[in-house]
C-alpha cells in the first residue's frame, strides 16, 4: 500500500486512493484533484493518514518504508521546479501542511520556507535577485518551526521584532531592509540556543522529519482532543501531512496572497468574494497584522474603501483566477472556499473545499445551481440542512438594529420577539388579551402556564436547560424563547425584575433573541421571514420528491394557519385540553371535576360544550377538508384545579361549593405519579360523559362546517394511552354512538375514523389486536419514549446531559427517537398493525416528527405521514424529501 501520493508537475494521479480524503486528508486530495485537472498546483507530495496512525500506534515510530518514499516523493519535487533542498546554490524550500478528513482546529499550523538555514539564504538571495526577501523569509520560517515544532513561545520573536523596529525607529515591517532582518534572523537564533539549549537545526532532513513528526503528533494534542470530542470526530482517523514546494507571494508588488469564495458565502449571491493582501504570505491575510483589500472592484466600491482591488491592480493575475474558480464550481459543482498566492504575476492554487455558508446562502446557491444546470433539483434537496431552515423561518432581529443587552441566557427556542414584561401565565392571558404583545417571565415554567406561554409573543425563564419544560413547550408552540438566564431574578412583591444592574418591572418592554440567548431591553426591530422565493422553490421540489405526508401538531386556529402556509397537510395532534386551560373556560372545568356525582359533571359539561364545537368548527374552516387528528381528554384532572386561596375562594364563589369541600375534592385527585395515574383514556372509561361532549363538539362542528362551506372535513378521533384492546372497543362504541346521534340530529353525515395513539409499550406490542378496533395509529413517541425508557421528561434535565456528554445515550431521546430501543416497538406495531389491518394509517405526533434523523427512521417504516409543529412543518418537508430520495438511491 501507497504511504505517500505525489502531485503537480508529472505525477500520475489516477490512483484513486489519492482522491479519498480517508487516504489523503481534505487538502491533500483536494490539492491532487485539482492538479490532475491543469489547474495551477505547486509540486508536493501527501503522506497517508494511515502512515500517521501506524507512526502513533508504534509508539511514534516512523516506518522504514515511510522513510524511503519520502526520500523518493522529495526527488518528484525537485524534478519539478528543477531546485534541490538543502542545496546552497539553488535550494529547495517547501511548506508543511496537516490536512485531516475534515479541517479541524487543534491540528498542527503550517510551516512555511522549510530548507532554510546559515546557508540556503544565500542560495534563495541570489537565485530570487532578492535578498531582502531571502531574510525575510528566513526569520519567518526560524519563528513559525520554533513556535510550532519546537514549541517554544511566539511572543518572544514578536518581541524580538519589536525592539529591533524601535531601536531603528520604524513603525512598520515593510521598512526594514535586508540587513535589518538579517540581524534579526541572528537574534532568533540566539533566542532558540538559549531558551532550548542547543541551536536551530541547520540539516534541512532534520527540519522536515522535525515538522512531519510535530504534524503526527498533533493528532493527539489536547486542543485536537477536545474539538474531536465536541465534534463526534473519531480519534482513530489520524491526519495526512502535506508537504509542497514553496510558491512566495512576498516577493514584491507583483506578489501577493489571498482567500476567496466563488459565491457569496452570507448572501448566497453569484459573486466572487475574498480578499488578498500584496507582497505577502501565508496566514497574513488572515492574522490582522495588515488590512487585507477587496478581491474584486466591485466590492472595493460598495465598501467605499481606497485600495485597489485586485482586479485592478493586478488584472491578469485576477483573470487568471476568476477563470479557475468557473472551472472549480462546474467541476466541484458546489461554492468553494480557495487559498491562492500570486508569484510575480503568475497564480498558483494552494487550496480549495466546499466553502462553508448561512442557511440563506445555502438556499439560494442550491437553487441558482440548478437554475444554472449545474445540479440536479434532488442534489439542491440534498444540499440543504433542514434544521438550517429554522433560522429563516422566524422573525429574526434586524441585523443593523441597535442593541442593548441585559444578559444572555440559553438559545431554547429560535425567533425574536418583544414585548412588556408579563409575571404570571393569567396576566399574560389578560393583556394580550387586550392586544398587547408580552414576555412571560418566570423562574420556571410548568403545565398550567400553558395558556400565559400561548398567550406570550415570547418567554424568559431564569432557571432550566435546553429540555426543561419551558423550552420544550416554547418550541413547539413556535415561540422564541430564553431559558437559564441566571441573571434574572423576580420580585414578585414589588412586581419587578432585576436582571444583573438593572431594575425593571411589569409592563417594562423587553426584546428576547431565541437563537442567540440575548435578553434585550427596549423594542428592537425584526426582519419578517420570506416564504416565497428560493425557499418556495426548494420546498415546492421537496414536495415533488418526497413519499410521507407532513402534519402539524396545532390546537388553535391561528397555529393551524400559520402550519398550513408553512405547507401543512393536515393535523396529526390537536390536543383538545389547551382548550380547557382559556380563562373564561376554566372555571366550567373546574366545575366539571370537583363535581360530586355525574349529573354535576353533566351539567358543567353542557357549558363547556358550545365552546368546544366553536373551537372545532373554527379549526375545520381553517383546514378546509383536510385530515385533522383530534386527541380526546388526555392529562390528569387536577392539572386543571385551582392553585392557590385566591383562586380556591374566586371558585367557591362561582361554584357554590365552599373552599373546604373544594380542597377536599382536589385533594382527592392527588396522585403519587399522575403520569401514570388517572389519564387518557382512563379519563374516559370512568367518566364518558366528558368523552361524549367531545366527540359531540366534533361531531356538531363537523356537520355544520359541510353544511356552510362545503369543505367537509375529516376528523380522525383518536383515543389517548391505550393499552388494550378493550378499551378501544368500549371508546370506539361510544363515539360511534354519538357520531349516529348527530347525524341523525342534524341530517348531515361526514366520514371519520376513530384510532388510537400508541404510546405505552403494551400496546405497540398487541398493536395487531388493537387494530381490530383502530383505523389508524398515530406514535406518541413523547410518552412512548417516556415509558419505554422508564425515564420522566420533566425530571429528565438532571442527569440527561450527562447521560449525553458520556454516550451513554447518543443523543436526547427526547429531541432525537432512539431508534435501536423506542424505534424497535414503533416498527414492531406498524408491522403488527398491517397484518391486521391492511390499510391502518400510520403517523407520528411525538416532537420526533420534526426531527430530521428521526424522520428518516419514518420513512424506513413506511409510516403514511409526519406530524411537527408549526415551525417545524418545512423542516420535515424537506427532510422527509430528503429520506425518499435517498431510500430510493
Ligand atoms: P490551514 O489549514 O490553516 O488553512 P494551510 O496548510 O492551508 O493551513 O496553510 C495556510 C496558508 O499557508 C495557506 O493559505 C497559504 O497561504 C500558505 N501556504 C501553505 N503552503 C504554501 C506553499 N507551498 N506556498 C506558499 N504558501 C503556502
Ligand atoms: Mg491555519
Ligand atoms: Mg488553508
Amino acid at each position: 500500500m501507497k504511504t505517500v501520493y505525489t502531485f503537480g508537475g508529472a505525477a500520475d494521479h489516477s490512483d484513486p486512493r489519492q482522491k479519498d480524503k480517508t487516504v489523503t486528508g481534505g487538502k491533500g486530495a483536494n490539492l491532487a484533484e485539482m492538479a490532475s485537472i491543469g489547474l495551477p498546483v505547486p509540486p508536493g507530495f501527501t503522506i497517508t493518514t494511515e502512515e500517521c496512525v501506524g507512526y502513533l500506534e508504534r509508539g511514534e515510530e516512523f516506518s522504514d518504508k515511510l522513510r524511503g518514499d519520502v526520500a523518493e516523493a522529495l526527488g518528484h519535487i525537485e524534478a519539478t521546479v528543477g531546485k534541490v533542498l538543502g542545496d546552497k546554490d539553488n535550494p529547495l524550500l517547501v511548506s508543511v501542511r496537516s490536512g485531516a478528513r475534515v479541517s479541524m482546529p487543534g491540528m498542527m499550523d503550517t510551516v512555511l520556507n522549510l530548507g532554510l538555514n546559515d546557508e540556503t539564504v544565500a542560495g534563495l538571495a541570489a537565485t530570487s535577485g532578492d535578498e531582502r526577501f531571502a531574510w525575510d523569509s528566513y526569520r519567518r520560517f526560524i519563528q513559525m518551526y520554533s513556535d510550532v515544532v519546537l514549541g517554544l513561545d511566539h511572543g518572544l520573536f514578536e518581541e524580538a521584532l519589536e525592539i529591533a523596529k524601535e531601536d531603528k525607529g520604524f513603525y512598520s515591517d515593510t521598512e526594514l531592509e535586508a540587513e535589518d532582518w538579517r540581524e534579526l534572523v541572528g537574534e532568533y537564533k540566539r533566542i532558540v540556543a538559549e531558551e532550548l539549549g542547543r541551536d536551530f537545526p541547520q540539516d534541512v532532513n532534520e527540519q522536515l522529519w522535525g515538522a512531519i513528526r510535530a504534524v503526527f503528533d498533533s493528532w493527539d494534542s489536547d486542543r485536537a482532543k477536545v474539538y474531536r470530542r465536541l465534534n463526534d470526530i473519531p480519534g482513530d482517523w489520524g491526519t495526512a501531512v502535506n508537504v509542497q514546494a514553496m510558491v512566495f507571494g512576498n516577493m514584491g508588488d507583483t506578489s501577493a496572497t489571498g482567500v476567496a469564495f466563488t459565491r457569496d458565502p452570507s448572501t448566497g449571491e453569484r459573486a466572487y468574494y475574498g480578499e488578498y493582501l500584496i507582497n505577502a504570505q501565508g496566514e497574513d491575510v488572515v492574522a490582522g497584522i495588515r488590512t487585507p483589500q477587496y478581491l474584486t472592484k466591485a466590492a472595493r466600491e460598495t465598501a467605499g474603501a481606497t485600495p485597489l482591488s485586485m482586479e485592478e491592480a493586478m488584472p491578469d493575475a485576477y483573470a487568471e483566477l476568476a477563470r479557475v474558480f468557473d472551472l472549480l464550481e462546474t467541476h466541484y459543482r458546489d461554492m468553494q472556499d480557495i487559498e491562492f498566492t500570486v508569484e510575480r504575476g503568475t497564480l498558483w492554487m494552494l487550496q480549495t473545499r466546499s466553502g462553508k455558508r448561512t442557511a440563506k446562502a445555502a438556499l439560494k446557491m442550491a437553487v441558482d445551481m440548478v437554475g444554472e444546470g449545474l445540479i440536479s433539483q434532488e442534489e439542491a434537496i440534498l444540499r440543504v440542512d433542514p434544521m438550517a431552515l429554522d433560522q429563516l423561518l422566524h422573525p429574526m432581529l434586524d441585523p443593523d438594529a441597535e442593541r442593548d443587552v441585559l444578559t444572555t441566557g440559553l438559545p431554547a427556542s429560535p425567533g425574536a420577539a418583544s414585548g412588556k414584561i408579563v409575571l404570571d401565565a393569567d396576566k399574560a392571558e389578560l393583556w394580550a388579551n387586550g392586544g398587547e404583545k408580552v414576555i412571560l417571565v418566570r423562574v420556571e415554567t410548568s403545565p398550567e402556564d400553558i395558556h400565559g406561554m400561548h398567550a406570550a409573543t415570547g418567554i424568559l425563564t431564569a432557571r432550566g436547560g435546553m429540555t426543561s419544560h419551558a423550552a420544550v413547550v416554547a418550541r413547539g408552540m413556535g415561540r422564541p424563547c430564553v431559558s437559564g438566564a441566571a441573571a434574572v431574578s423576580i420580585d414578585r412583591e414589588k412586581r419587578a425584575v432585576r436582571i444583573g444592574e438593572r431594575e425593571l418591572v411589569e409592563g417594562d418592554v423587553i426584546t428576547l433573541d431565541g437563537a442567540t440567548g440575548q435578553v434585550m431591553a427596549g423594542k428592537v426591530a425584526t426582519l419578517e421571514p420570506e416564504l416565497a422565493g428560493d425557499f418556495g422553490t426548494l420546498m415546492d421540489w421537496a414536495d415533488a420528491h418526497r413519499r410521507m405526508r407532513v402534519r402539524t401538531n396545532a390546537e388553535t386556529p391561528d397555529d393551524c394557519r400559520m402550519a398550513r402556509q408553512f405547507g401543512a397537510e393536515g393535523i396529526g395532534l390537536c390536543r383538545t385540553e389547551h382548550m380547557f386551560f382559556d380563562a373564561a373556560r376554566i372555571s366550567a372545568v373546574r366545575e366539571m371535576i370537583l363535581a360530586s356525582d355525574e349529573k354535576g359533571r353533566r351539567a358543567a359539561l353542557d357549558k363547556l360544550l358550545p365552546e368546544q364545537r366553536a373551537d372545532f368548527r373554527e379549526i375545520f374552516e381553517v383546514m378546509a377538508g383536510l385530515p385533522c387528528t383530534i386527541r380526546l381528554l388526555d392529562p390528569p384532572l387536577h392539572e386543571f384545579l385551582p392553585h392557590g386561596d385566591e383562586e380556591f375562594a374566586d371558585l367557591a364563589e362561582a361554584t357554590g361549593h365552599s373552599v373546604d369541600q373544594l380542597k377536599r375534592r382536589a385533594g382527592e385527585l392527588h396522585e403519587f405519579n399522575p403520569m401514570l395515574g388517572h389519564r387518557g383514556c382512563r379519563l374516559g372509561i370512568t367518566f364518558p360523559e366528558i368523552y361524549e361532549m367531545q366527540a359531540r363538539a366534533i361531531f356538531e362542528a363537523a356537520c355544520e362546517v359541510t353544511k356552510s362551506s362545503g369543505d367537509a372535513p375529516v376528523p380522525e378521533i383518536m383515543i389517548p394511552l391505550v393499552a388494550t384492546k378493550r378499551e378501544l372497543e368500549i371508546l370506539r362504541a361510544l363515539v360511534d354512538r354519538v357520531a349516529g346521534e348527530v347525524f341523525g340530529e342534524t341530517g348531515y353525515q361526514v366520514e371519520y375514523l376513530v384510532g388510537t395513539m400508541i404510546e405505552l409499550p403494551r400496546a405497540a406490542l398487541v398493536a395487531g389486536e388493537i387494530a381490530e378496533e383502530a383505523r389508524f395509529f398515530s406514535f406518541g413517541t413523547n410518552d412512548l419514549t417516556q415509558t419505554t425508557l422508564g425515564v420522566s421528561r420533566d425530571d429528565a434535565g438532571r442527569f440527561l446531559a450527562p447521560y449525553v456528554e458520556r454516550g451513554i445515550f447518543a443523543r436526547d431521546p427526547f429531541v432525537s427517537l432512539d431508534v435501536e430501543g423506542v424505534g424497535q416497538l414503533v416498527e414492531l406495531a406498524a408491522e403488527r398493525g398491517r397484518a391486521t389491518c391492511g390499510d391502518i394509517k400510520l403517523g407520528i405526533c411525538g416532537e420526533h416528527g420534526g426531527d430530521p434523523a428521526s424522520i428518516a427512521f419514518c420513512e424506513g417504516v413506511g409510516l403514511d405521514y409526519v406530524s411537527a409543529s408549526p415551525y417545524r412543518v418545512p423542516i420535515a418537508r424537506l427532510a422527509s424529501a430528503q429520506a425518499s430520495l435517498k431510500a430510493k438511491s
